[in-house]
């Protein structure tokens, strides 16, 4: 069986810089056509049930003149005249890519609206709405763009008034051979145009992470627990049999909160002086263009340490656990939405782990997350959590370091948590086969009250977590950032000794991972 490899190759473009406002009114022309198809879907919403070519042939029906088809229903004449076949074309498939996925949406929040009220539960969640403006990146299909000599290439650009070959240059990485090149987008980088050409490569589709643990006992996982402090993210890599062969302590966590707090400060204070915003009007767009880019910078350099790690240790699984819902914090804005951001980076770090991991043969799973942080990775017991200088008793939620009472395992909090999740998947595969297996350190884990909710979430499955409801416990245990790196090194004593070793520095160096930036979205639902 093949499946298909996916990433995007993004390189800077080189142009005459009256050029700049042709990219700029071509996206414009892209962005009103693709609005008015949107229109037109909506107005016709059986074209969605429609498979993908029958759903083009119908939206050009109505909306296309030609000789068999004068008088169109809705005629795009009436907002432009002239576009390329595939110019437009590419606008088609883009509303309905974004009709497709708002349609889904509303139909998912239908269904909950309809299960809240049939159990007679308030709900108060607001419906999606459509888009309200459109700012899409203009994918050039064949016939819109043509090879140059080197490293140029020609685009067909829109001047405002008619169509004209652009010559351009193209800088930055070149596309791998051995991949296979999709049709590239023109994106804006504040006022720099690049191109982004997604690629694609043919590899063996990894096996289901059933069949994995349960027929090769030679398996890895690589067990992954997010954070929203200084470890972004903390991996262990483990046997079958529950031995664990490395730890690895993501971190920059703090440094990314605090660039990222200044920034949503200067933005509150901008507010502040300007007053209210106009609805649907985005401000200081500038500073949130900065925001965004800390965040996904940060997003792939976690996910790509994450898969490096895995595969570095040989893990063939990668395990996270479901991430719960988002618990606002109190405080000024900066604080609130400072701590919403640092929430949503957990999931992106999860998707875009998943998809590099599965470039390189890796799957990944989720695991219920009930009390990974309050179980004791050994046997099971709840776990004391502190911090360095605390007595070794309690619960502190955020703290450092864990401390076992039934085992008198010591260690580091986040690092107990990656075990326990990366247990937690193997319990749930040993659990449906027992005769198989015979004890391990995971049967006392089994017999401890973690028991109930091992097989009640299935990772393993190809649905997302949207049907988990939310756990206590998660959010209010990352709530807090009181991890010290002093605390760490003291009680990693209970850790046997090349597990220290193969811990890597928390605060790495920044590398630029070109190839994955501007992530396909179909590749990030794999
Ligand atoms: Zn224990």
């Amino acid at each position: 069986m093949t499946t298909k490899a996916t990433k995007t190759i993004k390189q800077a473009l080189a142009y005459k810089p009256q050029h700049t406002v042709w990219f700029a009114a071509t996206q414009d022309l892209f962005n009103r056509v693709v609005a008015f198809y949107f229109g037109v879907i909506q107005a016709h919403p059986g074209i969605l049930e429609l498979p993908d070519k029958e759903a083009l042939t119908a939206l050009e029906r109505l909306t296309h003149a030609t000789k068999q088809n004068p008088h169109p229903v809705m005629p795009l004449s009436a907002i432009a005249h002239d576009l390329p076949a595939m110019f437009r074309r590419a606008a088609l498939h883009a509303a309905l890519g974004s009709a497709h996925s708002f349609y889904t949406h509303l139909a998912k929040w239908r269904k909950r609206k309809e299960r809240a009220s049939l159990k007679g539960k308030p709900f108060t969640i607001r419906p999606p709405v459509p888009p309200r403006s459109w700012n899409t990146s203009v994918t050039c299909y064949q016939g819109m763009w043509k090879h140059g000599d080197g490293a140029a290439l020609l685009l067909k650009l829109w001047t405002g008034s008619s169509w004209a070959w652009v010559k351009v240059r193209v800088s930055g990485r070149s596309l791998p051979e051995e991949w296979q090149a999709k049709s590239p987008q023109l994106v804006r980088h504040g006022s720099q145009w690049w191109v982004h050409t997604p690629i694609q490569r043919d590899m063996e589709r990894p096996k289901k992470v059933e069949t994995q643990i349960t027929t090769n006992p030679g398996i890895r996982t690589c067990a992954v627990d997010l954070n929203i402090n200084e470890h972004l993210a903390v991996c262990t890599v483990q046997t079958v049999e529950g031995t664990v062969i490395a730890t690895r302590f993501i971190g920059g966590g703090k440094q990314l909160h605090g660039l990222r707090k200044r920034q949503l400060g200067r933005i509150a204070r901008k507010r502040s002086k300007t007053g209210i915003i106009a609805e649907g009007e985005q401000d200081n767009v500038h500073l949130w263009t900065k925001v965004r880019a800390l965040d996904e910078d940060a997003a792939h350099l976690v996910s790509h340490r994450i898969v490096e790690f895995a595969m570095a240790h040989g893990a063939a699984i990668l395990v996270f656990e479901h991430l719960g819902h988002f618990q606002p914090e109190k405080g000024k804005y900066s604080r609130r939405a400072n701590s919403k951001r640092s929430y949503w980076l957990r999931g992106r770090i999860f998707r875009y782990a998943k998809y590099k991991a599965w470039n390189e043969g890796i799957v990944t799973c989720r695991v219920n997350p009930r009390n990974t942080s309050r179980d004791c990775a050994r046997c099971g017991a709840l776990v004391a959590r502190y911090a360095a200088g605390q007595s070794a008793q309690g619960y502190t939620p955020g703290a450092p370091l864990v401390f076992c009472p039934a085992c008198q395992l010591r260690g580091n909090a986040d690092r107990n948590a990656s075990m326990v999740i990366g247990k937690r998947l193997l319990a749930r595969y040993q659990n449906r086969s027992p005769q198989e297996k015979p004890s391990t350190p995971l049967a006392t884990e089994r017999s401890t009250k973690v028991e109930g909710n091992v097989r009640s979430q299935d990772a393993g499955r190809r649905g997302g977590p949207s049907t988990v409801p939310a756990w206590h416990g998660t959010s209010v245990e990352h709530g807090t950032t009181q991890d010290t790196l002093s605390g760490m090194e003291e009680c990693v004593s209970g850790i046997p000794h090349q597990l220290q070793r193969s811990r890597s520095s928390p605060h790495g160096t920044h590398t630029q991972n070109a190839d994955y930036v501007g992530v396909p979205e179909e590749a990030a639902l794999l």
